[in-house]
């Protein structure tokens, strides 16, 4: 069995084979540019095989999995777009693998089952994992016993939009006070600029916020322990409704590893109030970017035939 993996994200896709030893091959990733379609189409035809079972895609959302249309917030060109049927037609151009299996869905999703597949706690027995990407928004996803709980339209793991605060500042989903206001590399940068961080770089990102939170750069530091503060509200949240084993946070936030794990550590251990909520581990993605590839291949490479793997 040999999947096909694709990558939607809000500035490059990337694409790989994926085996369900978990090898992964003919990895290629590009910008999107300025016409998404056609990017696509090349990674696809330059990686699919004759003889492969399924196609699983990852996308930034929101998603419809039903209609098989993705409407990612940072490529504006595609509101409900059928990225499905597209794919499937791209496939029809190809020689051998028409007629595969293509499944569906949100980006979160797919880490945290790419996660619990690949990053090895699954194998290690963690039964309920919560994976969260903290980026330009905030995602996730839920595995409940070795299987994504997607939900019915698919969208399953918003845990960007849990208000953390309900006289919070409003959120562009019409809701208030939602995680993604607080915790996004964004809103983080936003909240410092006008809490007194004078950034070094020319263009202020989460990237120099870290640095300078790093080097105790007292406004940087602020900011992530809000972001720690309303990530642990919002972890605590979905662990008391779903009694989590593991949460594994990725994304370009998350890159900042101590800086953020450390005080989230700290907020989730002091807030935290029932003795199942006080076991939960939380870690950084040990996969990186391809966690989204290996759990969009695992939407479509069964279960039973995927080998168990006990990270590193
Ligand atoms: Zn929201």
């Amino acid at each position: 069995m040999t999947a096909l993996a694709i990558d939607i994200g809000g500035t490059k896709f990337a694409v790989a084979l994926v085996h369900p030893d978990g090898t992964m091959t003919r990895r290629a990733e590009l910008p999107v540019g300025p016409d998404p379609v056609a990017t696509l189409a090349s990674l696809v035809r330059d990686t699919a095989v004759a003889d492969l079972t399924g196609v699983g895609i990852g996308s930034a959302g929101p998603i419809d999995s039903v209609a098989g249309t993705v409407s990612p917030v940072n490529i504006p060109s595609w509101r409900d777009f059928p990225l499905v049927d597209t794919v499937r037609e791209l496939l029809a151009g190809l020689p051998g693998p028409r007629g595969v299996p293509v499944a569906l869905a949100g980006d979160g999703q797919c880490m945290a089952l790419g996660e619990w597949w690949r990053g090895g706690h699954g194998g290690s027995g963690s039964r309920v994992m919560l994976g969260i990407v903290v980026s330009t928004g905030v995602g996730g996803g839920l595995v409940l016993d070795g299987v994504p709980y997607l939900g019915p339209t698919g969208n399953a793991g918003h845990i960007g939009h849990i208000s953390v605060d309900p006289r919070g500042e409003p959120c562009p989903c019409g809701a208030v006070g939602c995680l993604e206001t607080v915790a996004s590399g964004p809103s983080m940068v936003r909240w410092a600029l006008a809490n007194g961080w004078t950034c070094p770089a020319a263009h202020p990102d989460a990237k120099a916020l870290a640095a300078d939170a790093a080097r105790g750069v007292l406004p940087a530091q602020r900011a992530f322990q809000r972001t720690a503060d309303a990530l642990a509200s919002a972890i605590l949240t979905t662990a008391a409704l779903f009694d989590v084993d593991d949460v594994v946070i990725g994304g370009g936030v998350a890159a900042a590893g101590e800086t953020l794990l450390a005080p989230l550590r700290q907020a989730v251990a002091k807030q935290a109030g029932l003795g199942f909520l006080r076991r939960l581990t939380v870690e950084r993605t040990s996969l990186e970017r391809d966690a989204g590839l290996y759990g969009a291949a695992a939407l479509v490479l069964p279960s039973e035939e995927r080998t168990p793997h006990r990270g590193t």
